[in-house]
């Protein structure tokens, strides 16, 4: 529990989203001066590079663009603020997936450089905050850490997004589902968010949490049949902010609890690495549930949203064999983990254990209820 009464509430400083917003980067950039560094996703580098070459052409600035090395530690964070200085940019811009924008946020954190921060799915929440998760070379995960400031801009082309894979959306819409539940279970057992050491949430951050629920459930089904047949809507357009912007600024102004602790227990089990964050979130979220004895009306809300847009909410979705074995690995992990303790309730490993085994015969349960 916090031994403050203080809360605190951060967000990014400017948010744009809209279809052919990544041509008008220069417009964005020459704000804070008239070099631009670019770090750019690998698979998207030579289409988006010739894109700059474009706007910039007739501009008054300049930019340098590299490709992103593939993991966000701390040997990449140098490397690109070496190559940075070496163009003597004003600012810097991360494009791509969420350990391009960690690794743009974390180099221009480290020399107090403005950061503008473009996503180009709709997969996580990570666009949005001040923190990072950081990797070793080889990718294991080491720490997050958290930074002075949140990104200056975050620019969501919506053209690119839509056109990205389809499962990375879904997975995106998993992890944003996850954002009020926690939000809820960290304001009522008056944990810290994620703002500077940690404070009390602001009813903002939890207003903007159960907004992004609320568009999943009024509009997710439609976004994805929408995207399914490769065009933009309203309803996409909604979704992807609910992803990015609401479920972005909720999560780290409300802070994660027993649905993430069961998702850094199930990456415990390495038949579940080829799944998405957001995937194990959702299952993580039908956990959660049932720790807290949600409503059935919510239950069934949530349970059909997930049968109907693909999300897992078994162990065997996850590929995980339901083993009282297995269920110990990731009761353990979930135990030794300070996500669950967010919970507003006593934790104990059976009482995890437990959760998961009903969560799983739950699941089970509905879908062959909306099958
Ligand atoms: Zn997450």
């Amino acid at each position: 529990m916090l031994e403050t009464r203080t809360r605190a509430f951060a967000c990014p400083t400017k948010y744009f989203q809209g279809i052919g917003e990544f041509d008008l980067l220069e417009n964005y950039t020459a704000m804070f001066g008239k070099k631009a560094f670019y770090t750019i996703d690998g698979f998207l580098y030579d289409d988006l590079k010739t894109r700059l070459d474009k706007s910039y052409e007739t501009s008054g600035s300049d930019f340098r663009a590299v490709k992103f090395g593939g993991e966000c530690s701390y040997s990449e964070v140098d490397r690109i603020i070496r190559e940075f200085q070496e163009f003597e940019a004003d600012v810097l811009v991360g494009v791509g997936g969420g350990k391009t924008l960690d690794t743009a946020k974390a180099a221009a954190d480290k020399i107090g450089v403005p950061v503008i921060i473009v996503p180009t799915s709709a997969s996580c929440d990570a666009p949005c905050s001040a923190m990072s998760v950081m990797y070793t070379d080889t990718g294991e995960y080491i720490h997050n850490i958290r930074h002075k400031r949140n990104p200056e801009i975050v620019l969501v082309d919506t053209g690119i997004v839509a056109k990205a894979p389809i499962r990375l959306f879904i997975a995106g819409m998993g992890d944003a589902l996850s954002t009020a539940f926690e939000g809820h279970a960290n304001q009522a057992s008056f944990s810290p968010n994620y703002v500077g050491k940690g404070y009390r949430c602001t009813n903002t951050g939890v207003a903007l949490a159960e907004l992004s629920f609320e568009i999943l459930m009024e509009q997710g089904i439609s976004a994805l049949h929408a995207l399914k047949q490769g065009v933009c809507t309203e309803a996409v357009e909604n979704v992807i902010e609910a992803n990015t912007l609401l479920s972005g600024v909720g999560f780290e102004n409300t802070s994660c609890a027993a649905a993430h602790g069961i998702h850094a227990g199930l990456t415990q089990i390495p038949s579940t690495h080829k799944y998405l964050h957001g995937e194990k979130v959702a299952f993580g979220v039908v956990c959660q549930m049932v720790m807290e004895n949600t409503p059935k009306e919510t239950v069934e809300k949530v349970m059909h949203f997930c049968n109907e847009v693909g999300l897992p909410t078994t162990l065997e979705e996850l590929d995980v064999e339901a083993t009282h074995e297995n269920v110990m690995v990731i009761a353990e992990t979930v135990v030794n983990n300070k996500l669950i303790y967010a919970e507003p309730f006593k934790i104990t490993l059976d009482f995890v254990y437990n959760s998961i085994v009903a969560a799983d015969a739950m699941g089970h349960y509905y879908k062959e209820k909306f099958s």
